[in-house]
């Protein structure tokens, strides 16, 4: 394993990476929590969202300015403007913004505007796409692809970290299996184990893994539970509106219900040491929700 992930693999000796994202620091305890709709539609509702959002404790706030639709028919996202929209809601709210980047002409583009730039699952497996945000100064969000192993995620992440940019979160977003009551199956595991293989942060997205807003808060319960450095929820003020992912997103009301349960579980956990992630994670991080 040590050999296959030169920069990735977790060292006993060595702390955990933290990625630092404005004023918020994603793998040291404290529960990240990034939330947001699944695309920017417009400013207004983007802005009311992300006050929304603020108000019950998001630490960074996402929309997608570029989409990738399944099909060629489907809104696509508002590209640079949605890029101007974000940038500008950040500078209202002072929330971080998290979005993908699909193509590698766009990744100055998209770090000119994000905090973080996000790889989505349908390109993990993009190697130039990856050196590139390897080669960006800004910290990537790097998702796991749908029909990705745990090994392959981890080299995709190897890609970054090689062209010099140590700045990776990982993010368990499921993965397809013959199941289909769920979009995707959220890979609990694979958030345990990728934090014991690698120093990396990693979050989960329940979203995208269970498809349906009723499946949402369980997932990301069992997620944090199972050691998530953070979570990335899809709230939309509408979902009936949304003009992606409207079936999975969230309403700003159930989204706060969920808010202090996650905080009670990530509580918990880090009041417990957990036999399976005993690296030398900064002790005075634990204990913090
Ligand atoms: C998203 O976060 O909006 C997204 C498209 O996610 P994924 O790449 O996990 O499908
Ligand atoms: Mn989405």
């Amino acid at each position: 394993m040590e050999v296959k992930f030169r920069l990735a693999a977790r060292h006993d000796d060595r702390a955990r990476t933290a990625v630092q994202i404005g004023p918020v620091t994603v793998g040291r305890g404290d529960l990240v929590i990034m939330a947001g709709p699944c695309a920017v539609e417009d400013y207004d509702h983007t802005l009311a969202a992300a006050l929304a959002l603020k108000e019950y404790g998001v630490h960074v706030f996402r929309g997608g300015a570029f989409k990738p639709r399944t099909s060629p028919y489907s809104f696509q996202g508002l590209g640079k403007e949605g890029l101007e929209i974000l940038a500008a809601v950040r500078d209202a709210t002072g929330l971080p913004v998290v979005t993908e980047v699909l193509d590698t002409r766009d990744v100055e583009l998209v770090c000119r505007y994000a905090d973080v730039i996000q790889i989505g699952s349908r390109n993990m497996h993009n190697y130039a796409l990856l050196r590139e945000a390897g080669r960006a100064r800004k910290p990537v969000l790097l998702k796991r692809g749908l029909a990705a192993t745990l090994e392959e995620w981890l080299l995709a992440a190897e890609y970054i970290l090689a062209e010099g940019n140590d700045r990776v979160i990982l993010c368990e977003r499921g993965i397809r299996t013959f199941e289909t009551h769920t979009r995707n199956t959220l890979d609990v595991a694979a958030i345990a184990a990728a934090r014991s293989l690698s120093h990396l942060p990693v979050i989960a997205d329940p979203s995208h893994a269970a498809g349906r807003r009723d499946l949402v808060a369980p997932l990301a319960l069992a997620a944090v539970a199972a050691g998530a450095d953070g979570v990335m929820v899809e709230v939309h003020p509408c979902p009936g509106e949304a003009l992606c992912d409207g079936d999975q997103s969230l309403d700003p009301t159930a989204f706060a219900r969920l808010v202090p349960l996650l905080r009670q579980v990530a509580l918990a956990r880090n009041g417990l040491t957990a036999p399976w992630d005993a690296g030398p994670v900064d002790p005075a991080a634990r204990g913090i929700g």
